[in-house]
């Protein structure tokens, strides 16, 4: 979550703008952190994008003269995800899909194993290590003072490689949560951009 994937897909949203091109980015509403009608990289540069509950509206809302299509915090789309982004690949549309291939215990994340499968291009973007210095692929979850209940704050998580990764480190009970929706919980962490 700290490789810079927001910025990178802004990036190529605004060489597309350049380049004369009717582009339309989307997210999916649980991240509203920031802007809800922004996809935003921390150095505040970003572009407008339209929040939507589910992958299939995507495609309802997705206009004729559209050329590209971004697709933010994909990992926390449903599996239709997958579906939508091959459909709007058929008609022509440049799809860009940014998401965090693993969550914090190192598994996949939601659809995108299967989006990495079926894209054209992928690029992987790796942090850097805060225990060791080298390229980190992972996301741990660490806990910091008061931050107890704080699922979807950036300071829940650090950058940190492999063998630096400690994927059995889950110790954040909500109050309130049992033990059985913890795990919904944990299933999304927060990922915006830093
Ligand atoms: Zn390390």
């Amino acid at each position: 979550m700290f490789s810079g994937k927001t910025e990178e897909l802004v990036r190529r949203v605004k060489r597309a703008q350049y380049g004369r091109q009717k582009v339309q980015v989307f997210k999916p509403r649980i991240d509203n952190r920031y802007s809800q009608d922004h996809v935003q990289s921390h150095d505040a540069n970003r572009v407008l994008s339209i929040s939507v509950d589910s992958a299939r509206e995507i495609l309802n809302l997705v206009e004729d003269n559209t050329r590209v299509v971004g697709i933010d915090e994909a990992q926390f789309f449903d599996e239709a995800i997958v579906e939508v982004a091959n459909k709007l690949a058929y008609r022509g549309i440049r799809v860009i899909v940014a998401g965090l291939d693993m969550d914090f215990r190192g598994l996949p994340f939601g659809p995108m194993p299967k989006l990495l499968s079926i894209a054209e291009n992928v690029t992987k973007l790796s942090a850097v290590c805060v225990q060791c210095g080298n390229p980190a692929s992972r996301s741990q979850r660490v806990m910091g003072g008061e931050h107890v209940v704080a699922v979807g704050a950036k300071e829940m998580y650090e950058a940190r490689c492999r063998f630096c990764h400690e994927p059995s480190t889950i110790h954040v009970t909500p109050p309130g949560l049992t033990k059985a929706n913890e795990n919904d919980s944990d299933s999304r962490p927060a990922v915006r951009e830093n």
